[in-house]
């Protein structure tokens, strides 16, 4: 029987309380009830009386099935007679050898970076300031920028599509069972490495290869087809077909793709900084009252200044800033937070777009990767600008003295690990 209603957060989110209210919404009696399952769960915090929308299944004297979806079907490819290189292991890398294996294709994986276990000592040394692997770090290695990315897995876009999808298959791969239904599914960075080993142990076991510390330097192109690699550590593997799934930071690719004179184009992108409030403060603002038992809360920002988009980007609230660079001289942070959102900051990226037109002249020679050359000289402004504090430190402003152009006389604390610097980010950012 499907029960759908409205209850209050406590009735909502804690579990005995929930089961109790949809059983006696269901007018069943507890011996009867075989099973429940949520379908969906929205907080609505509009008013000051907050009020959670719930949808569930409760099953009555009948069997609940085990899952709500149809499992993936993954084929036996040891001996396919088609093969296809996908270069990069992030969600669109795993996502298309999951794909290739649906349809009967071996596919062979080629992973620059150390696998999850090895990547978390990785890691690690970057935060304590001790050295950043090139190849291996928040945005490469087994995963990509997925393995210790937030996890959050919806789109302000509408023009996405489907993605419901994408959630059973990470919940086949171990991912907890309310992806399926809460209304912003969140995996958190604790739990993603585990569901990454897993997504790479479905590919082995049907067949597939995956190599990991094996970065591409080139491709082989053959009548005009890519039909291989050549990595650094001296190898070569052929298939039918190749798949770039290399992601934002392999800037070494593009610049591949242009000796091969592939056809490439400039694209408008967003550049901005991370904002960091105390959790509290949020949950504040949105609930209009002390969080209890409600999750930690979220805010969105989308704006116009001076005919601008500025907007909030991958907002993780109970998160962590964290040094998301792949290369010593540059300094980028990105986001994060674990499954329970416990940490007591709240972060976001708060973005300007810049268009095309606005990448200085003085790129122009540099054709369609004069973005990414602009990118990279103001990410290693911000490096120098933090150079006298720890190796991986970043420059940090409090945000009202960036707003009136002043430099901050003391920074707040913060989550972001390796340390900060005082720095007039307002006179460098564009
Ligand atoms: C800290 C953090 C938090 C984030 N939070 C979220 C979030 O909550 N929600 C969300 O939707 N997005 C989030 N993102 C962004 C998201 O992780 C990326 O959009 C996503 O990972 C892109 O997937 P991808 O497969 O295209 O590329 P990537 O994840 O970048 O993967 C590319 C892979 O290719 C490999 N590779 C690169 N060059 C080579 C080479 N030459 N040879 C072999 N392998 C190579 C890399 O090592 C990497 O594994 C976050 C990112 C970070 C860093």
């Amino acid at each position: 029987m499907l029960i759908q209603t409205t209850l209050s957060p406590h009735d909502a989110f804690d579990a005995s309380r929930l089961r109790r209210r949809l059983i006696e919404l269901a007018h069943a009696d507890e011996a009867s009830v075989t099973g429940l399952r949520l379908v969906s769960r929205s907080v609505d915090a509009r008013q000051r009386n907050i009020k959670v929308n719930v949808k569930a299944q409760v099953y009555v004297n009948e069997p609940m099935p085990d899952v709500a979806y149809e499992a993936p079907r993954y084929r036996d490819v040891h001996g396919a007679r088609h093969s296809v290189i996908i270069v990069g292991s992030g969600p669109a890398g795993l996502f298309a050898a999951l794909h290739l294996l649906e349809n009967g294709v071996k596919p062979i994986v080629l992973e620059r970076g150390n696998d999850v276990t090895e990547r978390k000592r990785d890691i690690a040394a970057l935060c304590r300031n001790i050295e950043l692997n090139s190849d291996s770090n928040y945005c490469f290695g087994e995963g990509g920028a997925g393995t210790f990315s937030d996890g959050k897995l919806y789109t302000r876009s509408n023009k996405r599509g489907d993605i419901s999808r994408v959630l059973q298959i990470f919940h086949h791969h171990g991912a907890a069972d309310n992806i399926l239904y809460e209304a912003h599914p969140h995996i958190g960075s604790d739990k993603l490495p585990a569901i990454v080993k897993h997504i790479r142990q479905t590919i082995i076991d049907c067949g597939g290869e995956f190599h990991s510390k094996t970065r591409v330097t080139d491709i082989i192109i053959r009548e005009q087809r890519a039909v291989g690699c050549v990595t650094a550590q001296g190898g070569e593997y052929i298939a039918d077909a190749v798949v770039l799934a290399t992601g934002h930071s392999a800037h070494d690719i593009y610049r591949m793709l242009i000796n091969h004179h592939m056809p490439l184009e400039a694209k408008g992108f967003a550049l901005g900084v991370r904002v960091e409030h105390p959790q509290e403060l949020i949950d504040n603002i949105q609930y209009r009252q002390q969080r209890g038992i409600l999750p930690a809360a979220a805010y969105q920002l989308v704006t116009q200044v001076q005919g601008r988009g500025v907007y909030s980007f991958c907002m993780c609230p109970g998160g962590h800033i964290v040094p998301a660079t792949t290369d010593a001289s540059l300094c980028v942070v990105n986001g994060m937070s674990a499954s329970h959102r416990n940490s007591p900051y709240a972060n976001s990226g708060i973005v300007v777009e810049v268009r095309v037109e606005d990448i200085p002249q003085h790129y122009a020679s540099r054709g369609a990767l004069a973005g990414l050359y602009y990118q990279r000289d103001v990410e290693r402004m911000a490096r120098r600008a933090a150079e006298q504090g720890n190796t991986f430190a970043a420059p940090a402003q409090r945000l009202a003295d960036f707003c009136h152009g002043k430099i901050s006389a003391s920074l707040p604390s913060c989550s972001f690990v390796p340390g900060l610097v005082s720095s007039p980010i307002h006179q460098w950012l564009p």
